[in-house]
């Protein structure tokens, strides 16, 4: 077998209509199809490497990111007396948002409570890869009467599907694009089942996908201890109250993974903006997460916040490897940004043997 290798332009370019087709034609009963695709997009950056090969996804790690995906959608919109939780089936409410609604009430709306309960959430991750399973796996690549497998083939493989290769690629060269696509139009969708909200759509939005101006306060005493008042980035005191920052970008990952976030003053905050940040402060970042590891971690369990260092490196590696492969620079501090080096790698790999 030969050695995989990264799709062509002209594949790409086949990837990106294809979707769009998927997208256009599809007919969407319920907004289970987006989520799906919304879900391998997220594997393929957890999971997924840069080589173009063939990418194996269980339907339990696709379950899992549904229901990271549907939790903060199970509550009442908009928050208020006789609001409901949004409709996202023609028919009856779709069966997972009615049984994340019930476990939202039994865990206060804690996903790290449920995902520590073990049995209720290995409960839950079974029903919902069931729902997976039985519905939109094989039915994303239908358009009309047309079958459109670019992505896997409708083949059960007994709790997996296999990512032909060069899409996992696809997936993580555009990612900010094809996630942008899907949750604007799973956002139509919604809008469209639930009239009530006509003309609501930009709330609408951040409701359902978070957005970068959730209150991040929770984090803020944590980091002040970790970083023992100064700001991650320029090192010198942070007199007033500081800003909570993802590290990695929100723009570019909604990473609202415990370990992202760093406090920083205001300046440099607004100052880096939505650049990723330079090498040295990726240094600072890993080593600050590494030696700060069980206070940190400590610190989130406290604060219910989830947390998965595995996950946050892969996501950066992913984020420096994209802005390599596009000649991008990153932020050094106030106006000034230079190309990366690659010692990104260096930097993110040993990260990696310490935690292993
Ligand atoms: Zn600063």
């Amino acid at each position: 077998m030969n050695a995989p290798r990264p799709p062509t332009a002209e594949g790409q370019l086949e990837f990106l209509r294809s979707l769009q087709r998927l997208l256009d034609e599809g007919s969407f009963t319920s907004s289970y199809k987006f989520a799906l695709l919304h879900a391998i997009a997220d594997l393929c950056l957890v999971k997924g490497e840069d080589s173009g090969a063939e990418l194996e996804l269980s339907t339990a790690d696709i379950a899992e990111q549904f229901v990271r995906l549907y939790w903060p959608q199970a509550i009442p919109y908009p928050a208020g007396n006789d609001a409901g939780i949004l409709h996202q089936n023609t028919g009856r409410q779709a069966l997972v948002v009615r049984e994340l609604a019930e476990y939202h009430n039994r865990y206060q709306g804690s996903l790290v409570e449920l995902e520590r309960s073990r049995s209720d959430w290995d409960n839950l991750r079974r029903r919902v890869e069931q729902t997976v399973r039985k519905m939109p796996l094989w039915k994303l690549q239908t358009v009309g009467s047309e079958r459109l497998e670019f992505l896997y083939e409708n083949v059960d493989r007994g709790g997996s599907v296999r990512l032909q290769s060069g899409v996992a690629y696809c997936f993580r060269v555009f990612y900010p694009l094809v996630t942008d696509v899907i949750e604007g139009a799973w956002s139509h969708f919604v809008q469209r089942l639930n009239p009530q909200l006509l003309g609501q759509i930009v709330d609408l939005r951040s409701f359902l996908f978070g957005s970068q101006r959730t209150s991040l306060a929770a984090y803020r005493p944590l980091l002040r201890a970790v970083q023992r008042g100064r700001c991650f980035y320029c090192e010198s005191d942070i007199k007033s109250r500081g800003d909570v920052d993802h590290f990695i970008p929100w723009r570019r990952y909604s990473l609202d993974l415990g370990h992202n976030f760093v406090l920083a003053h205001r300046g440099c905050n607004s100052s880096k903006s939505d650049l990723l940040a330079a090498e040295e402060h990726l240094e600072r970042w890993t080593e600050r997460n590494r030696t700060c590891r069980d206070e940190l971690e400590a610190g989130f369990e406290e604060g219910r916040v989830l947390h998965d260092w595995r996950a946050t490196r892969q996501i950066a590696r992913w984020a420096y490897g994209q802005v390599q492969r596009a000649g991008g620079q990153v932020w050094v501090q106030a106006n000034e940004l230079r190309h990366l080096s690659g010692d990104w790698r260096r930097i993110l790999s040993a990260a990696g043997d310490e935690a292993a």
